[in-house]
């Protein structure tokens, strides 16, 4: 049986968490799904061109080198508004999505065109500045070498290009419910999405 749970939103809202939170209670598979995005954007980067990167991914590029930074995020956003690109990542999730015994897919548009019939759609969001704060301090401990001010640049840059692209712009979906995480600890959200699951679970 296949349950899929799409979880949507913008950079460092606490998606990743929540998503890695909520596959481990109910014993679901994970996908991050910005790491596909992530990926292209870093071949990118090494001389690729991004339709030609996107239609030959392979699961190890998904491990290779670091996908974590703020360039690599930045490709990302630049190659996903490519709808071609976008294409090439579609089968793969829905695969992934509706694999037997449930998957959490985390992204932008999981709930609105990626799995518009998944069983649970969550829009998690924050202010800007709470997540720039959230995403300074990780990579601060991963010992990246940015300021504050340079990763709020990075997260309104990419917002702005995510939900004004014309293919798959970031929003919520019609029947998504939104947690605003701004004033939440991440327990508390972690527990909000673990109880609308199980209700949809019956
Ligand atoms: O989620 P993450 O920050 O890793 O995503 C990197 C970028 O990939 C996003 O800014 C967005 O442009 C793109 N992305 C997307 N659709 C998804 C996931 C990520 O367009 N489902």
């Amino acid at each position: 049986m296949s349950f899929t749970v799409a979880i949507d939103g913008p950079a460092a809202a606490g998606k990743g968490t929540i998503s890695k939170a909520v596959a481990a209670h109910f014993g679901f598979a994970h996908l991050d799904t910005g790491l596909l995005y992530r990926a292209v954007g870093a071949k990118v980067l090494a001389g690729s061109e991004p339709i030609a990167a996107a239609q030959g991914l392979l699961a190890e590029d998904l491990d290779a080198g670091d996908l974590r930074t703020p360039d690599a995020a930045q490709a990302a956003s630049k190659v996903a508004v490519i709808p071609e690109v976008r294409a090439a990542l579609v089968d793969f999730q829905r695969s992934f999505a509706r694999r037997a015994g449930g998957a959490v897919l985390d992204g932008r548009d999981i709930g609105t065109v990626i799995c518009p019939d998944a069983e649970v759609k969550l829009f998690v969001t924050a202010s800007a500045e709470v997540r720039a704060e959230r995403r300074y301090l990780e990579l601060d401990a991963n010992g990246h070498d940015v300021s504050r001010a340079e990763v709020l640049a990075d997260v309104k840059a990419r917002d702005e290009r995510d939900m004004n692209r014309a293919e798959a712009p970031l929003k919520p979906a019609e029947d998504a419910i939104v947690v605003d995480t701004s004033g939440m600890a991440i327990e508390a959200a972690v527990s909000a999405a673990v109880d609308v699951i199980s209700k949809a679970r019956g």
